[in-house]
């Protein structure tokens, strides 16, 4: 089910559209001896981190899902930076430091490295996104600022074959860290984990 929202929010980069799904036509190969999770069409570049990644398509247009978020958009926020809400630098040009908004709940201790797959906020679109998420609405945020971050895990769907050679979701939406090759290998990744390092609350 998707929730509703005001109209005139933003439709913020990390989210899906429903005409983004697409079919994963995916199968089991060996390669170098082991069984592993592939598409009948893949390609190279739907690796990385040595597991497959969920393919969508890249149109940001359509009907949006608001509590569904973007795999490619979302793992792209990662890896550069990047604003969830308007898809560029969440990096203080002046401080060097990453805008990032966390609930209360995950960020009890602020001097521990933390893991999320939530992206970065830029300051200029916190107030937006606090207002935006419905998952930020129902858990207290707090704002902060980290100083650098590591891709540690993903987020992903487990694959198995059933008796009659069929390939069918075993688990839903569970972390695998990036360690672990040999369940990586079975698995479908729809998000990227870091690890959030040196969180400094902003106060105000
Ligand atoms: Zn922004």
């Amino acid at each position: 089910m998707t929730s509703a929202a005001p109209t005139q929010l933003r439709k913020p980069y990390v989210t899906s559209y429903a005409e983004e799904n697409l079919d994963l036509p995916l199968a089991f190969e060996w390669v170098d001896g082991m069984s592993r999770l592939t598409y009948r069409d893949a390609l190279p570049l739907e690796w990385m981190f040595g597991v497959l990644w969920a393919r969508c398509g890249t149109a940001r247009e359509g009907r949006i899902q608001w509590n569904l978020v973007h795999t490619l958009r979302q793992r792209r926020c990662m890896m550069q930076g990047l604003c969830r809400v308007c898809g560029k630098s969440a990096i203080d040009p002046d401080t060097g430091r990453i805008s990032w908004i966390l609930t209360s709940a995950l960020a009890g201790d602020f001097r521990s490295p933390w893991p999320t797959a939530h992206p970065p906020t830029c300051k200029a679109h916190v107030a937006e996104a606090l207002t935006a998420c419905p998952k930020l609405r129902r858990e207290p945020p707090v704002v902060c600022t980290v100083s650098d971050y590591t891709p540690v895990a993903v987020l992903v769907n487990l694959y198995g074959a059933d008796d009659g050679g069929r390939v069918v979701e075993i688990r839903h939406q569970i972390p695998v860290n990036l360690n672990d090759r040999h369940l990586l290998k079975q698995a479908l990744a729809t998000q990227l984990i870091v690890r959030l390092e040196d969180l400094q609350p902003v106060q105000g």
